[in-house]
């Protein structure tokens, strides 16, 4: 049952187990070879999470992705997610505030 809703492109959290089309997912991907760790790109053992500090949180929390992937997942990883969550935030914060912008830049 649960392998015919991950074939139509379905992915699996890593942390909360959710299920959902893997555009919703980040995918960190164990590259082969050389098993370096990369974020949305590359050919090898890969493993999905929400893109939300719950699951971010809880997936450091617990070393998650360091088991599913079999590697030591370093704290870097996690801080290039996390600042990719951060600046998601103030993405959709200055699309807000784009009219009120005029675009002038300071030079020093
Ligand atoms: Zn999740």
């Amino acid at each position: 049952m649960e392998d015919e809703a991950l074939i139509k492109n379905h992915r699996r959290c890593v942390s909360c187990r959710k299920v959902a089309p893997k555009s919703d997912f980040w995918r960190i991907v164990r590259q082969h070879p050389g098993h370096q760790l990369v974020l949305d790109q590359g050919m090898g053992r890969s493993v999905y999470l929400c893109r939300n500090w719950d699951c971010l949180k809880l997936a450091q929390k617990k070393d998650r992705l360091s088991r599913a992937l079999k590697v030591k997942v370093s704290t870097v990883l996690y801080q290039s997610l996390e600042q990719r969550l951060e600046s998601q935030q103030q993405t959709s914060a200055s699309a807000n505030l784009q009219s009120g912008d005029c675009g002038v830049t300071a030079i020093n």
